[in-house]
């Protein structure tokens, strides 16, 4: 990987030293001018007339996408975010009462409401799959649940928002398949920064989002669905995109992954979130994953020696996800102070991961992406607080 010329390929190096990759990621020179390119056309000549003339770069988007994570064009969604993909393929679930869920406890509260609503409506039993000592899901736990039937699905994230954990979901995956089992995953936080392979990992769907470590525009998403999976599931809303009107009494629905999808649409955005996903791919994810893991081991060990820095990151394979405290300094003062000094860290607190026994109050995030540095780590180290 040549750093300075994936630097200078980020216009936002040049102003900050981005450690808030898991919040939104710096987007590469590409991505930002297609994006603008596309605005500007449609300011010029019309933002229909403007889609058909990049029909090609909006199409592309789903090659793209495919290419990057072993799937089919026709397993692609395109939505708005990674929620409203999530949420697409969870409430097209034909749950019914007494179904059961099984989730991780490090799972993200906007899932965790939406089973809790599914609860309330539809009567499923919501169960969390107990951790290993080390936070990630027990497979063994996972196992036994599985066994004592009537589970209809398995839902959890590849990578939790506020810890540095990274689970084990091709285990999962074939646990799921072993029973039969539909499987969710919800791979916000590792779609850009890990090889994410929907075939190894075994899952049926997938969701995540453009703009975290894919590097894309912010309001985009993709959702993936399994083909065997797609005609089992039925989305809970549904426009002239996803299906068509039989008028006047009739419809029939995409038989593929359009089906989730609305008409209208940031076709910016889209066109935006194909050109990162080719840029990620062009790069590699080998390439990619060696170096945010090893970049954030680099951090992880400058932290750990600091006196009065506690590094809270859980699981036994670390991502680029590094969560700590430091004695005395509350993390919302670390990261405005850290602003202050052209370096951005974010703060992770309970609100977003409600079932997890190992939370803390709140901690500062540092999250680290392959265009980052040793220097822009120095950086962040200097400006943590009881640095004199
Ligand atoms: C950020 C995040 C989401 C939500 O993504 P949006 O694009 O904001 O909808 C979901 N799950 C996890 C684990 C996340 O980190």
């Amino acid at each position: 990987m040549d750093i300075d010329e994936i630097r200078s390929d980020t216009p936002g190096c040049a102003s900050v030293a981005h450690l808030n990759n898991a919040g939104a990621a710096l987007p590469p020179r590409p991505v930002i001018d297609a994006v603008t390119e596309h605005f500007a056309l449609e300011s010029t000549i019309g933002g229909y007339e403007a889609a058909d003339r990049n029909a090609a770069a909006v199409q592309h988007f789903y090659d793209a996408v495919a290419g990057l994570i072993g799937a089919h064009a026709d397993e692609i969604a395109y939505v708005e975010n990674a929620t409203r993909a999530w949420d697409m393929a969870f409430y097209a679930i034909p749950f019914t009462n007494g179904d059961r869920i099984l989730t991780t406890t490090s799972e993200y509260s906007s899932n965790a409401i939406a089973y809790q609503q599914m609860a309330a409506t539809k009567g499923v039993s919501v169960e969390v799959v107990p951790d290993e000592p080390n936070g990630t899901i027990s497979l063994d736990a996972l196992e036994a649940e599985l066994v004592k039937g009537g589970v209809r699905l398995v839902s959890l994230n590849h990578i939790p928002t506020h810890n540095g954990l990274v689970h084990p979901v091709a285990e999962v995956g074939r646990l799921c398949r072993e029973h039969g089992v539909l499987y969710l995953l919800d791979a916000c936080q590792s779609v850009g920064q890990l090889t994410v392979d929907v075939n190894d990992i075994g899952c049926d769907l997938l969701s995540a989002t453009g703009r975290k470590f894919l590097r894309g525009p912010r309001g985009t998403g993709f959702l993936y669905v399994r083909r065997g999976v797609v005609r089992t599931l039925e989305p809970p809303f549904l426009d002239l995109q996803a299906a068509t009107w039989n008028a006047p009494d009739g419809f029939e629905m995409r038989q593929d992954a359009v089906r989730f999808e609305t008409w209208e649409r940031y076709v910016a955005g889209q066109i935006g979130l194909g050109v990162a996903a080719d840029y990620a791919s062009a790069l590699g994810m080998p390439a990619i994953e060696k170096r945010v893991l090893g970049l954030a081991r680099t951090l992880r060990e400058a932290l750990a020696v600091r006196p009065g820095v506690t590094v809270l990151d859980k699981g036994v394979r670390p991502s680029g996800i590094v969560t700590f405290t430091v004695d005395g300094h509350e993390p919302f003062a670390i990261k405005a102070a850290a602003r202050e000094h052209g370096v951005n860290v974010n703060v992770t607190s309970p609100i977003s991961h409600g079932y997890d026994p190992h939370v803390v109050p709140s901690a500062v995030r540092a999250s680290v992406h392959y265009y980052n540095t040793e220097n822009e780590i120095d950086r962040l180290l200097s400006v943590l607080p009881g640095t004199a």
